[in-house]
């Protein structure tokens, strides 16, 4: 094996079909789960669907026609991708069930080391795919242990237990995030009582959400050139979001009257209305978008807990006023491990350092978000700054894996053993990203959110149009790399 790719989601995936048009046919992707779609295979929970349309939301080289809607759910992302790998002939090069445990370079042998589940590999080059929302975040309350062991039922939001029955439970819902407002309106009406634990209220807006009709789907499949030109369209329109939040948070504004007008709209009660509106400027944190959100926090059985939680002894939910609920299931809706992710505790550069070691000063950084000094041969997709909270994280993906194969390309065109980045290119790359960071809505709009790391950087998000990381991505830059030969 040459090449080995960890994790099959949207982006291990992606880059294995790419690798394989473009004739590099020797690798092996390792996923630990037990089929392909990373995120949307693992996040099964109620209401699961994308904020990103489909026709933007699927690779751009196995556009889908068959989409249902205009924003999909999670089983039919999960499907797609599952289609698509059938598709391209290469799940006959996947290792499922297999977790890498540890992945270090060797300098003296100029190769990687995998130490799997499934045994010992080595590999020319790895390609980590291992994604940033793919690490629950268990929120560090005082005495959630004992909630099992008192008998509740209790799981994160992307670890689903479809065992647990919630029909006549009294609930809570950790998070206002992304994932809990879709898990709220998809069971509240299967419950008795519903404790929604809100610690930041997060700015929405509306979804506008609906069924293809099928002389749309016969035209997305049958009229030449339609297809994508609805795809250019939505990502237009998204692009020009980037002006707002990365450039002039001022024109953000329309966003967050659009926002005021749906609280007033969709809540009656003034009290609750106060309490669902956000304290920071629009965009800064993820803007979210939903229709059933706040109906659903108006309901007589549902209550939003804007009191901090204290403690949780047993079944009993303690919050800072001293109120004492209880419940007989616990849903964490509280996100992942980004910036922070132990993965990196796992992957172990040229010196033996791990990349939580080597993120550790600075935070997470990389040359395009794709290679780091001291890692050889290695290249991270959704690596840092590569994230978007405006549009498609496929496109980005896309573009680091062309990014990838041309670098694979050259490597075997020039006879290279290996390719490093120069440390001072990777240097004025995050020192240039950093600087165009500075006017963003992320960096000023007063909130804490996932997309900065402990040191207050944004190491998480791409601060610029996306085809202008699609531009510089095209080719492989050699001059930004020290080279071996084999
Ligand atoms: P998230 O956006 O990180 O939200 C986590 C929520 O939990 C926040 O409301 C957070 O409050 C709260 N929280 C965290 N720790 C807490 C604690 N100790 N006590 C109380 N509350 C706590 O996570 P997510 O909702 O899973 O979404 C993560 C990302 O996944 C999204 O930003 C998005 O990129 C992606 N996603 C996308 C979709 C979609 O496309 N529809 C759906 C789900 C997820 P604070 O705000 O105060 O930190």
């Amino acid at each position: 094996m040459s090449i080995a790719i960890i994790g099959s989601g949207f982006s291990g995936l992606g880059a294995a079909i790419r690798l394989d048009e473009a004739g590099h046919r020797d690798f092996l992707v390792f996923e630990r789960g037990n089929d392909v779609g990373g995120t949307w295979r693992d996040n099964t929970y109620p209401g699961a669907a994308c904020d990103v349309p489909s026709h933007l939301y699927s690779y751009s080289f196995a556009l889908n026609p068959d989409w249902t809607r205009s924003f999909s759910a999670q089983p039919e992302i999960e499907d797609y991708l599952r289609g698509v790998a059938q598709r391209a002939n290469v799940l006959d090069r996947h290792v499922f069930g297999c977790e890498v445990r540890r992945t270090a370079w060797n300098p003296e042998k100029s190769h990687w080391e995998l130490a799997t589940a499934k045994g010992g590999y080595t590999a020319d080059i790895l390609i980590a795919g291992f994604g940033s929302l793919a690490e629950p975040s268990l929120p560090a309350i005082p005495g959630i242990e004992s909630f099992a062991a008192a008998g509740g039922d209790l799981f994160h939001s992307a670890q689903w237990n479809h065992d647990t029955d919630l029909a006549g439970k009294r609930v809570a819902v950790i998070g206002t995030g992304a994932s809990a407002i879709q898990i709220v309106p998809a069971i509240v009406d299967r419950v008795t009582h519903l404790g929604v634990y809100q610690r930041t209220a997060p700015w929405l807006l509306p979804r506008f959400d609906r069924a293809f009709t099928a002389p749309e789907r016969w035209a997305f499949r049958n009229v030449p050139g339609y297809l994508r030109l609805a795809r250019a369209g939505i990502y237009a329109g998204r692009e020009t979001q980037v002006v707002g939040l990365a450039k002039n948070p001022n024109l953000m504004k329309g966003f967050e009257l659009l926002s005021r007008a749906k609280i007033r709209r969709e809540i009656k009660d003034p009290e609750l209305r106060r309490r669902v509106t956000p304290n920071f400027r629009i965009g800064c944190k993820r803007m979210l978008i939903s229709n059933d959100w706040y109906p659903a926090l108006d309901r007589d059985h549902v209550d939003l807990i804007t009191d901090g939680i204290q403690e949780i002894d047993g079944r009993r939910i303690v919050t800072a006023d001293g109120t004492v609920r209880e419940v007989d299931a616990l849903v964490v809706a509280t996100g992942f491990h980004v910036t922070d992710s132990p993965m990196f505790d796992t992957v172990c550069g040229a010196d033996g350092a791990s990349l939580t070691q080597k993120f550790a000063d600075k935070g997470m950084r990389a040359y395009k978000g794709t290679t780091i000094a001291g890692y050889p041969n290695m290249f991270v997709l959704v690596g840092p700054n590569t994230g978007l909270g405006h549009s498609s994280m496929v496109y980005m993906i896309e573009s680091q894996i062309n990014y990838v194969v041309d670098a694979v390309t050259t490597m075997r065109r020039r006879g290279l053993r290996t390719v490093e980045v120069k440390q001072h290119a990777l240097d004025s790359y995050n020192d240039r990203l950093q600087k165009a960071l500075d006017g963003s809505v992320w960096m000023n709009g007063k909130c804490a959110s996932w997309y900065l790391d402990a040191h207050g950087n944004n190491t998480t998000l791409w601060p610029d149009f996306t085809f202008r990381f699609r531009r510089q991505t095209r080719r492989f830059d050699i001059d930004a790399y020290e080279t071996a030969p084999a």
